[in-house]
């Protein structure tokens, strides 16, 4: 028994292949290797919604050659990363869009106090230190993501005639909003970041779903009563879902 373990710990390790990182210009990506037995070549995946480069590496290649794949495919990833677009760092002068709508980060060094927006210069103002610049905004961003989906499923939940139980707020790349057979809806906070109409419509969908847990035709018919701009929401997720999830949080 103690052999066996022994042994299953030694192939683990030896599974395990260290992580790296490339630089391209003013950009770092992280470089995360997985083994994969199945794999029969080297295949490099730009994650879609972060600023990770993984890396497929079959049975019995190095991690020294499956770096020096990576190397020999730098042109091929910036490609891939004009194609994707810039990052978005939660950092002054960048630009961030609130509620769909250009706002430049602003850092306030004296004063104290709440994040504020100034809508018609279109700027989101952070005072405080300049550490912590980050962390506020992000709670900022996520407290006005709360305000502004729960105001939007109060309001489907009474047009539906529903109840939900409560709101938690996630940062999933693979969805929007889901809903529980209990009542619990949950939405990404990234969607702060969309215009307000695609908010509106996702909590809406998830409303729906109170009301019917599938996505079946009275679903749709109950949904498009409801929500008008339901099909032009998720035209926009469609087509430019990805670019939210280039703000790195
Ligand atoms: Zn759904």
């Amino acid at each position: 028994m103690v052999q066996f373990l022994e042994s299953l710990r030694k192939t683990t390790k030896q599974q395990t292949l260290e992580p790296s990182s490339l630089s391209l210009g003013d950009e770092a990506i992280s470089v995360v290797f997985r083994r994969h037995v199945n794999a029969r070549r080297l295949i490099l995946r730009l994650e879609p919604c972060g600023s990770g480069l993984l890396v497929t590496v079959p049975r019995g290649v190095s991690r020294a050659r499956a770096l020096d794949f990576v190397e020999r495919s730098r042109s091929w990833i910036c490609s891939q990363l004009d194609k994707r677009g810039r990052l978005t760092h939660l950092e002054p002068g960048q630009c961030l869009k609130l509620r769909g709508i250009d706002h430049e980060i602003r850092h306030i060094q004296s004063r104290r106090g709440l994040v504020t927006t100034d809508p018609v210069r279109r700027l989101i103002h952070v005072p405080g230190d300049l550490p912590h610049l980050r962390r506020r905004l992000l709670t900022f961003l996520k407290a006005e993501a709360r305000a502004d989906i729960t105001a939007a499923c109060s309001k489907y939940a009474t047009l539906m005639d529903v109840g939900f139980r409560r709101i938690t707020l996630r940062d999933q790349k693979s969805r929007w909003g889901s809903c529980s057979a209990s009542g619990e809806l949950s939405f990404s906070w990234r969607l702060i970041l969309t215009p307000e109409y695609v908010l509106d419509y996702v909590a809406a969908h998830e409303v729906a779903h109170l009301r019917h847990l599938n996505h079946g035709a009275r679903f749709w018919r109950l949904l498009l009563t409801q929500c008008p701009h339901a099909t032009k929401a998720r035209d926009w997720l469609r087509l430019n879902g990805q670019q939210v999830h280039l703000v790195v949080a």
